[in-house]
């Protein structure tokens, strides 16, 4: 069985360290926030090449907050993609305003900046990139219209810690960026976690108290506010495993230069990298084409017949938010937004993580090549 994500393979390498680390918080009895967060705030802001960092208890959280700061609420509009995990929209509903979908450009996945100028109303307060699948969104045209229209730029980083758009680390290039620690995600802790990076001291004052609710000092409540505070359990763990993530990045970039190269002449579409991007493949996404001579709908054919194999896959997202029960009320429909539309029907995600062998890759690649020929060995 070749699973979609190992965690365990990767708590076994660093066990020792992390095991220390859980402990030596249990004794200091810093359950919540703490010194660990706090250096942890420092180590991953300093990564992302922010000058802030303020850590919560999940990326929601995270985006909840930054959106506050930049003083999104009632009755403003926020533009993002359709083609995300839910958690970017919910978030933007928690403030209070509305969310307004700009389509994903069908090569990078990433918001189609060429759109987004049409979708900005006189409500329009922010502009809310997704760096989908690990890969930045093309940020200087996104930062140049922010600037003539006077909006904010908040990334959702969650799923690409590390990644850099020419040469500069996401998160620390619009306003403020937010990232996700659930296990699963390229930096992932042993529970739930996120942090709101940013350079600007005011916004990070602000979602300082937003997360502690709203207090400037103890029980004084200035803001209201939340109770989004990261455990200090999960900062330990977080510190330990930040040593890590160059290497364990650079192991996902290995890995999907050999699925590109297996999978090359195989039919299905191989992720493109943007030229200003390194991608951090947090999904190594492939696209089956619609008219593939697999089994019908050919995507979950291949994904059955993957199964079969005992090779795990994923679909990042079958459903775009526009067209999701929970968001009917945002009134769009199914043809709204065509190139999220087909990505949602025709994205396989496979096993990627950065303890994934060669030999497991080249499995996975076998497989493959096998269902496509329409032959099972
Ligand atoms: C994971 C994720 C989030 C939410 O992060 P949580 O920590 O699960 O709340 C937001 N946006 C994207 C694109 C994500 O992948």
């Amino acid at each position: 069985m070749i699973p979609f994500v190992d965690l365990k393979t990767q708590y076994l390498s660093i066990k020792d360290e992390i095991d220390t680390a859980v402990l030596k918080v249990l004794a200091s009895t810093q359950f919540v926030l703490g010194n660990e967060v706090k250096a942890f705030e420092e180590e991953f802001a300093s990564y992302c090449n922010a000058d802030y960092g303020i850590a919560v208890n999940t990326g929601t959280s995270a985006l909840h907050l930054a959106l506050l700061a930049a003083g999104i609420g009632a009755g403003d509009e926020v533009i993002t993609v359709p083609f995300t995990f839910v958690a970017t929209t919910a978030a933007i509903c928690y403030t209070g305003a509305t969310p307004v979908f700009v389509d994903i450009d069908p090569v990078s996945y990433t918001i189609d900046v060429t759109q987004i100028e049409k979708a900005i109303t006189e409500r329009t307060k922010a502009i809310l990139p997704v760096h989908l699948y690990g890969q930045p969104a093309d940020m200087e045209p996104i930062l140049d219209i922010a600037r003539r229209h006077g909006l904010a730029v908040i990334e959702d980083a969650a799923q690409a810690h590390g990644a850099e758009y020419k040469g500069q680390r996401v998160g620390s290039i619009g306003d403020i960026g937010c990232f996700s620690f659930y296990p699963g995600k390229n930096l992932g802790a042993y529970g739930e976690g996120g942090m709101a990076v940013t350079n600007n001291p005011e916004y990070a004052h602000t979602m300082g108290m937003l997360r502690d609710w709203g207090q400037e000092r103890r029980y004084h409540h200035v803001l209201k506010g939340y109770n989004y505070r990261m455990d200090g359990i999960q900062g330990a763990i977080l510190r330990v495993k930040l040593r890590y993530i160059e290497e364990w990045t650079e192991a996902r970039r290995r890995h999907a230069a050999q699925y590109d190269q297996l999978l090359a002449k195989s039919g299905v579409g191989i992720p493109a990298v943007m030229p200003y991007s390194r991608h951090v493949y947090h999904v190594y996404a492939v696209r089956v084409p619609v008219g593939h001579a697999t089994r019908s709908p050919q995507r979950d054919a291949l994904q059955q017949s993957l199964q079969e194999q005992e090779i795990q896959t994923g679909i990042h997202y079958p459903i775009p938010v526009h067209l999701q029960a929970a968001y009917s009320d945002l009134d769009y429909k199914q043809g709204d937004f065509p190139h999220s539309e087909l990505a949602a029907n025709t994205v396989l995600s496979l096993p990627m993580y950065a303890e994934i062998t060669p030999t497991q890759i080249n499995t996975v690649g076998e497989s493959f090549q096998s269902i496509l020929q329409g032959v099972t060995v």
